[in-house]
């Protein structure tokens, strides 16, 4: 018998997806396409029929490990042709001026591409293999560990039950499938909401194009607050704040919020509109944010969770989908790896890819502060300036991380222990060229200095900060 089928009667072995999310689609594609019969299960109603779909965010950032997962399964020309590029990061100053901070090289960049629309094209590519069934308003209720029976309620109310062989559950960061895991000993847990909530406002085309410059992702940094903006294929921008709860809560008439952007983002009043501003923010609350990490992912050889169920990140260095994508090839590879025999293939998998997405979930709680304030810092640019000179004269061995994360598919883990490392090395140069400034400037001051003596100690100063930056 082949890995996909079961020894004992020669029938495909049955792979139980749970959630019909990006993660969840994909990977039923993924098994599709190893031979297994694939049954997916999705609480909601199938969103290729539903007329209004609600996501999380209405548009994501797809970077260069999703596009290498969906690639594996012909999936990235489709998706990219719908994507829009963005070669650059614009900041937006309170007094309006905009100066653009490439993400990388010229010709990498990231792509806007529209959640719903990455969601339906997944769903039917799994729909097109002829072993995968999708079962829509399929809630999970409870699974059984020892028998790996799961218990659906439908729509209609009725409950069903179902047995498979392989349970891999893609249920997101409240996932019912991982409540089993909670009640096994030695089963690490944390989940921790950030004080920030998010809200999404609509920036619409002006005269039929974009209001503002589409290659780019938009970012107005206030420090304790932000908004960015990413472009849609229908020339309209998604404009996401994000702020502190208690700040969106202050805010309770639609004068108060007029003041508020006209303080902190006036340049982008007549571009989103001021009836839609005031329309748009009482809208819908401000949606909560959570972090989840945890270790083991799979249960014996029965079950295993992949991407926001196994690790819900915050959204600021743009990495869940392309985390949680990645986590299909990664998967992928193991059961090449290991010949399909789960027994073998669920225990490496947690092996390898913990430790990896840990870190991308502490990166990218590292990039909400980074993100927010340290753009606007003269020490943030001038670092990120001296980190693409270096990575221009020593491509292989200075490499920034965003270009690490976001660019190649080094492994999370080991692009954070060599940034960390790279860092001190940079860190130390700078220091010694620090030093030998000083060391030029009292020079200078034991030479000429002490026959000039209208040479202020603040004067001196000016010329030692100038100094560090060349
Ligand atoms: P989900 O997308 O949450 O899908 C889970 C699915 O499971 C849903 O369809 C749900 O209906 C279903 N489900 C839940 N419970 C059950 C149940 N009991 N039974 C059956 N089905 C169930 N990532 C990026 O890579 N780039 C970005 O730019 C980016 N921006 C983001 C912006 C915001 C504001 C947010 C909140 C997130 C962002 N992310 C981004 C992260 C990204 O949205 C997630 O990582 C991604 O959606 C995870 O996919 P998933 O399939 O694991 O989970």
């Amino acid at each position: 018998s082949t890995p996909s089928e079961n020894g004992s009667t020669g029938k495909r072995k049955v792979i139980a997806v749970v959630g019909g999310g990006l993660v969840g689609a994909l990977n039923a594609c993924y098994f599709a396409k190893r031979g297994f019969a694939v049954e997916l299960f999705e609480s909601r109603e199938d969103i290729r029929q539903a007329k209004v779909a609600r996501g999380k965010s209405i548009n994501l950032a797809l970077s260069h490990r999703g596009r290498q997962a969906l690639k594996h399964v012909g999936m990235e020309e489709k998706i990219v042709s719908k994507g829009i590029p963005m070669h650059a990061r614009m900041i937006h100053a309170l007094n309006g001026t905009r100066s653009p901070i490439p993400y990388g090289k010229k010709g990498q960049y990231i792509l806007s591409v529209d959640r719903a629309n990455l969601n339906k094209e997944l769903l039917t590519a799994a729909e097109e293999y002829p072993n995968t069934k999708l079962n829509f308003g399929h809630k999970l209720l409870d699974w059984s560990t020892e028998l790996g029976a799961m218990t659906f309620l439908r729509l209609d109310g009725t409950k069903e039950q179902i047995k498979a062989d392989l349970i891999v559950g893609c249920d997101g960061a409240f996932s019912a499938i991982r409540k089993q895991f909670l009640r096994q000993r030695r089963f690490n847990y944390s989940q921790t909401y950030i004080p920030h909530g998010y809200m999404e406002l609509t920036m619409p085309p002006h005269n039929g194009d974009f209001a503002m410059e589409p290659n780019y992702l938009h970012i107005w940094p206030r420090n304790t607050f932000m908004m960015i903006a990413l472009p849609n294929l229908d020339k309209t921008f998604t404009c996401t704040l994000f702020m502190p709860f208690e700040e969106f809560e202050k805010i309770t008439t639609e004068e108060e919020v007029i003041g508020f952007f006209q303080t902190y983002f006036p340049d982008s009043i007549p571009l989103i509109g001021e009836d839609a501003v005031k329309r748009d923010y009482f809208r819908l609350p401000a949606q909560a944010m959570v972090s989840v990490k945890c270790s083991p992912y799979h249960m014996g050889d029965k079950c295993v969770m992949m991407g926001d169920a196994a690790h819900a990140v915050v959204p600021f260095y743009g990495q869940g989908m392309n985390a949680g994508f990645e986590d299909c090839l990664v998967f992928n590879e193991v059961m090449e790896q290991y010949n399909d025999d789960f027994s073998a293939v669920l225990p490496e998998y947690t092996r390898v890819r913990v430790p990896d997405d840990h870190a991308i979930a502490d990166l990218a709680m590292y990039n909400y502060v980074e993100m927010r304030s340290h753009v606007n810092s003269k020490w943030f640019l001038f670092r990120k300036y001296v980190d693409n000179l270096l990575h221009f004269i020593m491509p292989s061995t200075i490499i920034p991380l965003y270009t690490m994360i976001t660019f190649t598919r080094t492994r999370y883990h080991k692009a954070v222990n060599h940034w960390q490392w790279q860092n001190k090395v940079i860190n130390r140069g700078l220091s010694v060229c620090g030093i030998a400034s000083m060391v030029g400037v009292a020079y200078l001051v034991i030479r000429f200095g002490l026959q000039r003596p209208n040479l202020t100690l603040d004067q001196l100063w000016t010329l030692v900060q100038t100094l560090k930056w060349f």
